[in-house]
């Protein structure tokens, strides 16, 4: 452990909800000093915006991309999430304003067109489109494009099944999450 006060090397910045049912060390098999994480209710990473106020999100991505120079960024969304179930479901969130105002700017509202419903499966397909909607998201950060376009830095979209284990990745070629 010592070699980790020296300063830390990571593989990959890691990209998923706070559910505690996730855990990315659990899921890849990290040991400490090889993932850098971002974590955020509903795996959500807000638009890049030139005149935002910076946020925690932007410069945690900022910091492992540029700073560190994570050679790989995993955006990990998971089955049975209660954030994007929330949206596709329509949920009342008006006691917890402050999820409410986080789940309504960062998830889309047409993700209830996929699960009306709110089964399982119907999240899991919302999940899998917002996992999606993220990888967009980042290649609107400046520090991303610049690394993407110099083959520096690549982009992977995850879907983890809390219940079996089970790890999907995005496969551009057929558009489909398949079993890593
Ligand atoms: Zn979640």
């Amino acid at each position: 452990m010592t070699r980790l006060a020296r300063g830390q090397s990571p593989h990959a910045l890691f990209i998923t909800c706070s559910d505690s049912r996730v855990i990315p060390s659990l899921i890849t098999g990290a040991r400490p000093g090889e993932l850098f994480e971002l974590r955020t209710a509903g795996n959500a990473v807000p638009r890049y915006h030139v005149e935002r106020e910076p946020s925690g999100e932007a410069a945690t991505l900022e910091y492992a991309v540029s700073v560190l120079q994570v050679p790989d960024i995993v955006v990990c969304g998971h089955s049975h999430c209660g954030a994007v179930g929330a949206r596709v479901r329509g949920e009342d969130l008006s006691a917890v304003p402050a999820v409410a105002g986080w789940l309504g700017s960062q998830l889309p509202d047409d993700l209830s067109e996929l699960g009306e419903d709110g089964s399982g499966a119907a999240v899991a397909a919302a999940v899998q489109r917002h996992v999606q909607e993220q990888l967009e998201r980042l290649r609107g950060y400046p520090c991303v494009a610049q690394r993407l376009e110099t083959g520096q830095l690549r982009l992977h979209g995850w879907f983890y099944a809390v219940d079996t284990g089970l790890v999907l990745a995005h496969q551009p070629s057929v558009d489909a999450f398949l079993p890593l």
